[in-house]
């Protein structure tokens, strides 16, 4: 008998051992109030977790409620208290025995008095008569996910001011460029007239690169100051897309013409959205402007729902783009070919993205090089 008994004490120690290993591991302690005699266990972890190592004493509630920030050991009184009324509702209503509190975070204050952020979670557990007999609990050490959790935070708020801060400098910046650009396009344009007769080549010359740099410039401006632009003041509202891509290709008749192109349109939705035309239109420009020496340009354009969103696809079948630069593309400023070959600004793409974007929405291309290329996004159902 005696030798059954040690054999189970044993047992009992081990598991003990294995249990005090976890919960160092993961830095949790447990503890445990009888309601009766108001007697608190700690485990040993939880003496690790308040900072006093080896060192053991009585605990009791209110000691534990003295190493908490003072704001902090007011709130787990005040929780403890609307937590014990909400198990004794619960064991009224539905018989509950136990009632576990959400998870809570608190401050304590170790012995060199650091502070130290923990993660308790507790645990009411009451008799058949409906009595509290004990509340258990946990306490985890979540000061360093805490502290890299701040951390992160306020990187993003810094980030995001610092973007802010970008796009009103871009604003400001595309919007008073404007202006000295639009006199030396007006003037150049003037002195090239004035010119056209003069006999010198190289003058003329010089004054066509001029006038060409001063209005790619000017085109520049104009989709940097769009792109800074998106997202000031836009509401959604109700879209048919299938009349703004029409609208749209209106808008395009004379690079229609020029090209070549055949634009089909399947039926599209109508959808609650921002404002979608800079998207349209810059996909269907580069599904025209993209394409293939001898081929003339062909556009597929539609859409589909999955219930949840809608995917619109956008299909040529130009020059085609190499997987690699799939993602680049959407950058902006990134081009895949010189100025002289295709005209552009580089930022079309990363515009479009951008809206899409603030929908919550996602843009990708699939192509292969020489075969076309299919843009496909969303945009959830909202
Ligand atoms: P831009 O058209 O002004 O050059 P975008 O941001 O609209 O700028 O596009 C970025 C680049 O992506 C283009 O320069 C081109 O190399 C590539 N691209 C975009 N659309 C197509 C397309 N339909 N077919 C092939 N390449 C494309």
């Amino acid at each position: 008998m005696s030798e059954e008994l040690e054999f189970h004490l044993q047992q009992v120690e081990q598991s003990e051992a294995k249990l005090n290993d976890a919960q160092r591991l993961a830095r949790i302690g447990n503890w445990e109030m009888d309601m009766t005699t108001h007697k608190v266990h700690w485990s040993n972890e939880m003496f690790n977790v308040y900072g006093y190592g080896n060192e053991r004493f009585e605990v009791s509630f209110e000691k534990a409620l003295e190493r908490m920030l003072p704001e902090d050991a007011e709130r787990t009184k005040a929780r403890m208290k609307k937590n014990t009324e909400e198990a004794l509702q619960a064991f009224k209503e539905k018989s509950i025995f136990e009632f576990e509190t959400a998870p809570s975070n608190f401050t304590i204050i170790l012995p060199d008095d650091s502070r130290k952020v923990v993660q308790g979670i507790g645990k009411i557990i009451l008799n058949t008569n409906g009595h509290v007999t004990k509340i258990v609990g946990t306490v985890q050490d979540i000061n360093e996910e805490y502290k890299a959790e701040q951390k992160l935070n306020a990187y993003n708020i810094e980030l995001e001011r610092k973007n802010k801060e970008i796009e009103q400098f871009a604003y400001a910046a595309s919007h008073d460029l404007q202006e000295p650009l639009r006199s030396i396009s007006n003037f150049s344009k003037l002195l090239a007239e004035k010119l056209e007769t003069y006999p010198d080549k190289e003058m003329n010359e010089y004054m066509r690169l001029i006038s060409g740099g001063a209005s790619r410039m000017s085109n520049l401006i104009f989709d940097l100051l769009e792109y800074s632009r998106v997202g000031k003041d836009m509401a959604k509202r109700e879209t048919d897309c299938s009349k703004l891509v029409h609208e749209i290709l209106a808008d395009l008749t004379v690079v229609i013409a020029e090209s070549g192109a055949k634009i089909h349109i399947e039926k599209l939705p109508v959808i609650n959205c921002y404002d979608l035309k800079s998207v349209f239109q810059n996909l269907i420009i580069n599904a025209i402007k993209f394409r293939k020496k001898d081929i003339s340009p062909v556009v597929n354009i539609s859409a589909t729902s999955t219930g949840k969103e809608f995917l619109f696809i956008i299909k040529d079948n130009g020059i085609g783009i190499e997987k690699e630069y799939y993602d680049r593309i959407f950058i902006i400023f990134q081009r895949l070919h010189l100025r002289t070959q295709y005209a552009g600004t580089g930022i079309g793409l990363s515009l479009t993205k951008k809206i899409i974007e603030m929908h919550g929405g996602r843009i990708w291309v699939e192509s292969e090089i020489g075969e076309g290329s299919t843009f496909y996004f969303t945009i959830p159902i909202s």
